[in-house]
């Protein structure tokens, strides 16, 4: 069933359903115990190709797909992008044709870095991947309506869903879906979460829970941590979808500019490329909780969560939820990088 806030709009499932929750024991005690860390476990959260946060955002989109009477699904991301993947699998289980254009995104040291991790995934579940070499923007880009025009003049029904499936009139709605399968779980928890912290990229999985959360005023708790390394376009999505979201569910309420909180020192030195704090990060979740985070996205809003604990920005006695949001596999297209481990 939908949540409340969403029971006007269709739902395809893709995912397992709730997601889970687990404190990070020993993440929270290295860090000196005084706040307790727990995690949102969205990268578990499917059986579709390993799951990710844009699964919960497909559920919303695909019945509009489906009614479109559209044979293929057109997307766009980086080669090593978690977003076409999972388009890549819903086509799949829905019996439709997918196109991925895949941009020249990141800068790259590994020779296999096209060949390997997600853009393999893609291809093993049929996709027809292009490369192209256009760099990084979270804006409607030229190389996605070249493809949607090209699969048309070829006989195709495209159907078009933007980077990070964002700017789309329902992207939003999925996490909108999250905060409130977060305050059903609080409930059973017995307490609720002061914090909640998100990687922001191209903006609708923190622009739902901002809506989601502005239901009951935590809206400012939700700390978004940039990793696209553009934050005031990344900021201004944000705000757009937020907006456009709150008046699809009707919230009732404004979202002001300060509702959205992106904090923007982590994405050095750019888009895709790990600092040596995000591999420290990475290799120190992994060592102490077995969860994996990867370099482009969860590894960076990881550091940045270890960062503001380690600045004592949460109060003594903070629960803080960590929204893990998937990414591993682009994790084999950085073997250099963690050669040693
Ligand atoms: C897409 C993605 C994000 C960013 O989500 P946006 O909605 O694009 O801001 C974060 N983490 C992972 C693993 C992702 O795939």
């Amino acid at each position: 069933m939908n949540p409340p806030m969403l029971k006007d709009f269709p739902r395809y499932p893709l995912t397992f359903g709730p997601t889970h929750i687990e404190k990070l024991e020993r993440l929270s005690a290295h860090l000196g115990g005084q706040v307790e860390l727990y995690a949102k476990r969205e990268d578990c959260n499917s059986g579709l190709a390993y799951g990710g946060n844009k699964l919960r955002k497909l559920e919303y989109i695909i019945p509009d797909a489906l009614a479109s009477n559209a044979d293929t699904l057109v997307s766009i991301g980086g080669v090593q992008s978690n977003h076409t993947r999972m388009v890549a699998a819903v086509a799949a289980k829905i019996g439709m044709k997918c196109r991925l254009v895949q941009e020249s995104w990141v800068p790259h040291e590994d020779a296999v870095y096209d060949r390997i991790g997600n853009i393999m995934l893609s291809r093993v579940m049929g996709a027809d991947v292009r490369l192209v070499d256009d760099g990084f923007d979270i804006g409607i880009r030229k190389s996605w309506q070249e493809a949607i025009d090209d699969v048309k003049a070829k006989g195709g029904k495209p159907y078009a869903i933007p980077a990070g499936a964002s700017v789309h009139k329902f992207g939003g709605l999925g996490y909108v879906g999250f905060a409130e399968e977060v305050r059903e779980q609080e409930k059973e928890l017995g307490f609720s979460f002061d914090y909640i912290v998100v990687c922001t990229v191209t903006g609708s999985t923190h622009a739902g829970m901002v809506v989601g959360f502005a239901k009951d005023g935590r809206q400012r708790k939700v700390i978004g941590i940039d990793a696209s390394g553009t934050p005031a376009q990344t900021k201004a999505q944000v705000l757009e979808i937020a907006r456009n979201t709150a008046q699809l569910v009707k919230l009732g309420k404004e979202i002001a500019d300060d509702d959205v909180v992106l904090l923007e020192d982590y994405a050095y030195p750019a888009y895709g490329v790990p600092s040596e704090e995000t591999k420290e990060a990475i290799r120190l979740t992994a060592r102490l909780e077995g969860m994996i985070t990867d370099p482009v996205y969860e590894g960076k809003s990881m550091q940045g969560t270890i960062d503001l604990v380690k600045k004592g920005l949460f109060p003594k006695g903070s629960k803080v939820l960590y929204a893990h949001l998937g990414g591993a596999p682009a994790l084999n297209g950085y073997g250099y990088a963690f050669r040693n481990g």
